[in-house]
């Protein structure tokens, strides 16, 4: 593989840490981002510890998804740093869950804004330079509610489902300039996100899960690194439900 340089979002824990991982693993050189006054999680700590111990340096950018001007300072620096961006996973993302009659508009701006306006915000400082250079990967983090919906989470649904046309759209945009793009869609997974939910209800989601267990951060991360190969120029414009056959 070559030495690309890899962006993942929202890196301080969860899913991120665990594409972050995967990708180092593919021999990509990553800079992970997290949130300005976030604390890591235990997970994110002892992740960097561990490939810094192995001698593998992880960056670790300070960035708001939300903020457009940020993003693109946030690329410049980058780009000056250590070079072109040729893989973005946009992976931070947020729920802030009521149903519908119940939903303030302050809870949806701000699911969309963070899920959604953000794959705006970060795919329009890297596609340009990507479609130039003739090479791109980009994944969008959707989830199996944003193929379903889901009780309760009409902002977050919304977003995700908005994924899908946003991905596609662009996919066609970079198809003849070698840039890839493609989402993943998440079922329930082990992660901070999902250890929220209330306990009875989490077992009522695993027994609603075909393969019998939650899934692992590793399996999405899995999924990542197979889209951003340089060998999967041929995927574009498509989702991978990974799920455990939840939902097909
Ligand atoms: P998480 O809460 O552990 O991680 C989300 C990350 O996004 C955090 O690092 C957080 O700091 C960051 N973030 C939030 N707001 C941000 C902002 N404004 N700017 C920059 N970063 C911001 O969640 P996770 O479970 O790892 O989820 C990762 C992605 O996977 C999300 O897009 C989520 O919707 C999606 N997803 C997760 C699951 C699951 O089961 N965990 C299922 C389906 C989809």
């Amino acid at each position: 593989m070559t030495h690309r340089i890899a962006v993942v979002t929202g890196a301080a824990g969860g899913l991120g840490t665990a594409m972050c991982k995967a990708l180092v693993n593919q021999g990509r050189k990553v800079v992970g981002t997290h949130l300005p006054g976030t604390e890591f999680t235990a997970e994110a700590e002892q992740w960097q510890t561990d490939l810094r111990e192995q001698g593998i340096d992880v960056a670790i950018y300070p960035l708001d998804v939300t903020d457009f001007a940020g993003c693109q300072a946030f690329v410049n620096t980058v780009e000056q740093d250590l070079g072109p961006i040729d893989i973005l996973v946009n992976n931070a993302g947020i729920t802030n869950d009521a149903p519908l009659k119940k939903m303030q508009p302050e809870q949806w701006n701000q699911v969309i804004n963070v899920n959604l306006n953000s794959m705006f915000n970060m795919c329009r400082q890297v596609f340009e330079g990507m479609c130039e250079r003739g090479f791109g990967r980009i994944v969008n983090v959707s989830s199996l509610n944003g193929e379903k919906g889901q009780f309760g989470q009409s902002n977050y649904a919304a977003t995700k489902a908005g994924i899908y046309g946003f991905t596609k759209s662009i996919a066609l945009e970079g198809a003849r300039k070698g840039v890839t793009a493609n989402s993943v869609s998440p079922g329930y997974i082990d992660t901070p996100m999902v250890r929220k939910v209330p306990e009875k209800v989490l077992t009522s989601i695993v027994d609603g899960i075909p393969v019998g267990r939650l899934g692992q951060p590793e399996d999405i991360a899995r999924a990542v690194a197979y889209l951003t190969a340089d060998d999967a120029g041929f995927v574009t414009g498509t989702n991978m439900s990974v799920n455990g056959g939840q939902y097909m």
